[in-house]
């Protein structure tokens, strides 16, 4: 299971957030040490900064792939090239109501500038992921002919967006099974939590035959955020026994973007919050003082956080011991 980390393009697109190129290459080096596969660090059509943030984290010659997010515009392809990235994630809406309310072409014109930009990324050696914007609410049978479209000009994988997270477990595990079924090249999933199904709905779309799952981490992104790389990450060990990432190092890597971002994760936030491993009930105290696995799904040393008792007006007298 590969994951691809998009902290640095979808991450960034939380609203008030700018990340400067010094900031994104230091948290570029804390997402390879870790292992994450593919590291989405921006898009280098938008900016000067942002061609400068990814050819900086392009020279670092990382283990992860470095991608740059673009449009199916070939300008936008050009501008990966140029910026250093060997992996271009082409975005292309899909749904009715993104290609003519927002984009206002036809399908046909997406369909064809879409292979025209994959071949233009192909010519210069770029893998390229091909996405497809507000894909869960495209009809199947479209998505099918813009991914085989795409495959035949060369993409690499394909990428299934629930750009308004609108999909639920049973959904995604169906459109994801018909996709892998139908298709020969690898299907991705890409995750929004805006009701808070964004965790489920990836681990859905890895029993249905994903290869590939985007997250953020802390779970950073546009409105309710993406799925968080921390959550997805000790969820696939848990309960399937997927190993990916090094869990061990997750906590530092929640605190280093939280730092640099200046957004702090919610207090009760699975397992990055201030209080995801925090015990102040007397009952919750004294349990977890005999043995720690009475309140706790996981030990805290497993993300590299340390447990932590609070007092209060339900402490106990063990506890204050
Ligand atoms: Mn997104």
């Amino acid at each position: 299971m590969l994951l691809l980390d998009t902290t640095l393009r979808d991450g960034e697109q939380t609203p008030g957030l700018s990340l400067t190129p010094e900031k994104k290459l230091m948290i570029a080096r804390k997402l390879d040490e870790i292992g994450v596969n593919v590291i989405e660090a921006g898009s280098a059509c938008a900016s000067k900064g942002e061609m400068e943030a990814i050819r900086a984290i392009a020279n670092e010659k990382l283990n992860a792939d470095i991608a740059s997010f673009s449009r199916i515009i070939p300008a936008d392809v050009q501008a990966a090239i140029d910026a250093g990235a060997n992996t271009v994630c082409l975005v292309a809406p899909t749904s009715d109501l993104h290609i003519t309310k927002k984009l206002k072409k036809t399908r046909e014109e997406v369909i064809e500038i879409t292979a025209k930009c994959i071949e233009l990324a192909k010519s210069h050696g770029l893998k390229v992921e091909l996405l497809a914007e507000d894909g869960s609410r495209t009809a199947t049978g479209e998505l099918l002919a813009h991914f085989s479209n795409g495959i035949s000009a060369g993409a690499d994988r394909v990428c299934v967006c629930d750009t308004v997270g609108v999909l639920n477990p049973e959904a995604t595990h169906e459109l994801i099974s018909t996709l892998v079924k139908k298709l020969k090249t690898p299907v991705a999933f890409h995750g929004h939590n805006d009701f808070g199904l964004a965790v489920a709905n990836s681990l859905a779309a890895y029993r249905a035959g994903a290869g590939e799952l985007h997250c953020t981490v802390n779970g950073l992104g546009e409105r309710a955020g993406n799925a968080p790389l921390e959550e997805i990450a000790l969820v696939l060990s848990y309960f399937y026994g997927v190993k990916t990432i090094e869990l061990t190092k997750l906590y530092e890597l929640s605190r280093l973007v939280e730092t640099l971002t200046g957004i702090r994760p919610g207090n009760n936030k699975p397992l990055v919050g201030a209080n995801a491993f925090t015990h102040e009930s007397g009952i919750h105290v004294d349990g977890i003082l005999k043995c720690a696995s009475t309140y706790e799904p996981v030990s805290p040393e497993m993300i590299g956080r340390v447990r932590r008792f609070a007092f209060g007006k339900q402490s106990g007298r063990q506890g204050l011991q």
